[in-house]
């Protein structure tokens, strides 16, 4: 049977240069980095060149950089931080429908804290419009939270404008470039952003590891409270395997985002070509030019989600329904239901998320799977 991972953006096998970059820390690197004596500094150096290598890739600088364990960490840190040190200012904070979780959740606990949270409305692409967001900053607003990219259509957002909106007006401007990173271009200058998240796992790193970029003199609120690592900001000894692994792993990525761009948008192009032409009343759903290279979500109505997800994976091809947190629920997914798909359409979607593991081959056998699964579904 084949074994065809095509669900890169629920997670991505760790490259062989990240594997050894820990195995090596964990064996000779076993110091506490905030020690004075030689086992500690050594520590400290690799934890320091992972830093440079995490503020390189996004054009940060070094100590603008702090380590979490992941993107929800790290979302959590940017959104409750910042509601936190900024609350005497204001209690409004502006979001989108199609946010992940982590900053969906983060901004209804803020409600419930007393915040007030506009949520905004995306087009049929999945879009936030900048126009909308300027109408909904108020004089209270302390914060706007809107995602680069988005993990289940991979629709990209004006980040650029939104951003040079919220600095004109004053606000904190944080965005998730889980999906973005290793994709497209991540300049946390360009894109004009205060707050941005990283994780590991979705870009050949390690799980449970991430960081946050928190622009020179902005305040956050730590979430836990302890000794002094990462400026007090995030205290606790650091993973220092995992801290290494990530720092080699967003600094490949960042080297090679152009030609894998290239290279996962001709593979999406094809299997998005295949299944259009060989499956009748497709749907892609997304917007049509402003999107991730590696994602492509269909609907096939009249089938369902979970079931050709099943049918692929007994076809060895492995797929998701859109965002892995959710699966197994019968909620149709919050991004599909924000684009406007009735819900019947929505439960019939899936998610193709192609990666290093992805050939022409996959991706030829991948759509003759789909289209046989999706007819024996609808029949
Ligand atoms: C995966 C993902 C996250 C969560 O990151 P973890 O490191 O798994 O906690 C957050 N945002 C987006 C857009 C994601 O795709």
């Amino acid at each position: 049977m084949r074994n065809i991972y095509m669900d890169h953006a629920a997670t991505t096998p760790v490259r062989r240069e990240v594997i050894e970059a820990m195995t090596d820390a964990l064996r000779e690197s076993f110091g506490n980095p905030s020690s004075v004596h030689q086992f500690g500094r050594t520590v400290r150096k690799r934890v320091e060149e992972a830093r440079r290598n995490t503020a390189e890739a996004i054009q940060a600088k070094p100590k603008e950089i702090y380590f979490t364990s992941g993107g929800t960490e790290a979302d959590n840190l940017a959104i409750l931080g910042a509601a936190r040190a900024h609350a005497e200012k204001g209690k409004h904070i502006v979001t989108s429908a199609v946010e992940h979780h982590a900053v969906l959740d983060a901004c209804h606990f803020l409600e419930k804290q007393g915040f007030e949270v506009t949520v905004l409305p995306v087009d049929q692409f999945g879009q936030v419009s900048a126009q909308q967001l300027e109408s909904a900053l108020r004089d209270d607003t302390i914060l706007v939270s809107i995602m680069h990219a988005n993990n289940e259509i991979g629709t990209i957002n004006p980040i650029e404008e939104i951003g040079h909106i919220c600095r004109e007006r004053g606000v904190l401007f944080h965005t998730d470039a889980v999906q973005s990173l290793g994709k497209i271009k991540v300049d946390v200058n360009r894109l004009n952003v205060d707050l941005l998240t990283v994780t590991g796992h979705k870009i050949y790193g390690p799980k449970g590891t991430g960081a946050l970029f928190i622009r020179e003199g902005i305040k956050i609120d730590p979430l836990v409270h302890g000794g002094g690592q990462e400026k007090s900001i995030r205290p606790g000894t650091e993973n220092v395997a995992g801290i290494v692994g990530f720092g080699t792993a967003i600094r490949l990525a960042a080297s090679e985002q152009e030609e894998e761009a290239e290279r996962l948008s001709g593979l999406r192009d094809r299997l998005v070509d295949e299944v259009i032409h060989s499956i009748p009343d497709t749907r892609l759903n997304g917007h049509p030019t402003m999107r991730l290279p590696h994602i492509a979500n269909f609907s096939f109505p009249g089938t369902d989600g979970e079931m050709l997800v099943q049918g692929l994976d007994f076809k060895g091809v492995a797929v998701s329904t859109g965002s892995a947190c959710t699966s197994g629920s019968v909620d149709p997914s919050h991004v599909l239901v924000a684009i406007g798909l009735e819900r019947g359409t929505a439960l019939a979607s899936v998610r193709f998320s192609l990666g290093v593991l992805t050939t022409q081959e996959d991706v030829e056998y991948a759509a003759a799977a789909l289209r046989e699964t999706v007819q024996m579904l609808r029949s």
